[in-house]
């Protein structure tokens, strides 16, 4: 006689299906965060909101960090000038 327990228990060919949909579920989601994160920090790159602060009053001629700034101003700077585009 079965219990009433393993009745209500799906056989085990339809839990191994779910299992599966479940990793892959669960793989999408974390793919999906991690598309979202490098969108978020790709975004922030190109919006100038990195949390750069100008730290030569923007100045960019002479500018220390001229070469890896990524500020509005300094992407003008090297765009028109060429400093800072060749560690120069
Ligand atoms: S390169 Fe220009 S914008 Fe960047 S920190 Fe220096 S002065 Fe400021």
């Amino acid at each position: 006689m079965r219990s009433p327990r393993r009745e209500n228990t799906p056989p085990a060919p339809e839990r191994r299906i779910d299992r599966r949909e479940l990793l892959r579920s669960a793989a999408r989601g974390a793919a999906a965060a991690a598309l979202a994160v490098v969108g978020l920090v790709l975004a922030r790159r190109h919006s100038g909101l990195s949390g750069q602060d100008c730290v030569n009053q923007s100045i960019c001629r002479g500018c220390p960090v001229v070469g890896g700034c990524g500020l509005p101003q300094a992407l003008s700077f090297r765009r028109v000038t060429g400093e800072g585009d060749h560690g120069g």
